[in-house]
């Protein structure tokens, strides 16, 4: 019988497999420790760059792993320093990544899938369907290539790119190990962000993840009613089951919730909706994140007015909610989700 291996990439490679993959060749398992800043620090294209290991081991490690890079395919600056990459994984599949420049500090953004199945309407990401998973790997190498290019020291990672990462659960979960890691990108677990359209079972399993990573909800709606004419999960997980999930992850874990709300002109942004609203969250430790819409030229749908915005923000504000009215970033970029890459497939 022969064993078949096949080459992988080391960037998929959380510290616990890589102990594993040292052990079974006979090193010490404290090795990984002088590897992984090889990978993540000095950011080493090649293995030959590695210093502090015997040559036997480096061979083997060129044997079994790659050490690949993201093809950029085009950049797009904004006026407020946001940038958003067009990547190419190996395969040929584009693939969108955006840096944010706040007060403090960078935050990536990055894609969970290619393409996306959850279809809600207003998105234009959900118009072109999911051909597959990305890898914990590609993910890492998002943020590992924007720190490469930009020579940026990245702080915070939100998982709001295109796909809907509680869909590929896996590799994303394999994902934020990886970076959290302090030898590795070290991003802090508190700075790590995973938003959801609301896949109530893996709220559940991720309440229960070691790691103090962060959890926002994208509800853009207060009832059933309006929430099923833009979001078809909602028929599968409706709002009182997403609530409930909600309720579980703050018990378990202490931390508060992000509530993203898009607002959609004549769609969800009333000031009835806003009690509703009000009404669904008073109790719970939240925090509402209203979203001006970026409008997508091929969906029906319009920004509210910026006097209907602020009369949502107000109402909600009276009634004591935490709530931010989000300053909208990369606008003149096709930031909106999916924009850049399905200009690219046209
Ligand atoms: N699938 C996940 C993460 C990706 S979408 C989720 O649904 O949360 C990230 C966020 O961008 C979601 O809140 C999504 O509803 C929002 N979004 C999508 N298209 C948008 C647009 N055109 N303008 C503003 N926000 C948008």
């Amino acid at each position: 019988m022969y064993a078949v291996i096949y080459m992988q990439s080391i960037y998929g490679y959380t510290q616990e497999m890589l102990v594993n993959y040292f052990q079974s060749l006979g090193e010490k398992p404290y090795r990984v420790n002088q590897l992984l800043p090889w990978l993540y620090r000095q950011k080493i294209s090649s293995f030959d760059e590695i210093t502090n290991m015997k040559r036997d081991f480096i061979e083997k490690l060129k044997k079994d792993f790659y050490l690949e890079r993201l093809e950029c395919v085009t950049k797009q600056k904004s006026q407020d320093g946001t940038i958003k990459f067009l990547f190419r994984l190996c395969d040929g599949n584009l693939i969108e990544t955006v840096l944010m420049t706040h007060d403090y500090g960078y935050s990536v953004c990055v894609t969970s899938e290619v393409g996306c199945n959850m279809g809600c309407m207003f998105c234009a990401s959900g118009m072109k369907k999911k051909l597959r998973n990305l890898t914990a790997s590609e993910m890492v190498l998002q943020v590992l290539m924007v720190s490469i290019i930009t020579n940026l020291r990245i702080s915070h990672v939100v998982v709001m790119g295109i796909g809907e990462p509680f869909d590929n659960y896996d590799e994303v979960i394999k994902f934020l190990k990886i970076i959290n890691h302090p030898l590795s990108l070290e991003i802090g677990a508190r700075h790590i962000t995973v938003s959801t359209c609301g896949i109530v079972d893996k709220i559940y399993e991720y309440a229960n993840f070691d790691l103090q990573v962060n959890l926002a909800i994208s509800l853009h709606a207060p009832n059933d009613k309006i929430r099923n004419q833009i979001m078809p999960i909602n028929k599968a997980y409706p709002i009182k089951e997403v609530i409930k999930a909600i309720e579980f992850y703050i018990n378990k874990t202490n931390r508060r919730v992000t509530i993203e709300y898009i607002l959609l002109k004549d769609i969800n942004d009333s000031l009835d909706c806003a009690r509703e609203l009000a009404d669904l969250l008073h109790s719970l430790n939240v925090y509402i994140n209203l979203i001006p819409y970026n409008e997508v030229i091929e969906k029906p749908y319009k920004r509210s007015t910026k006097e209907s915005m602020i009369a949502f923000f107000d109402y909600l504000k009276k009634r004591r909610l935490n709530v931010q009215l989000r300053k909208e970033q990369g606008a003149d970029i096709d930031a909106a989700c999916g924009q850049l890459r399905s200009k690219h497939l046209k």
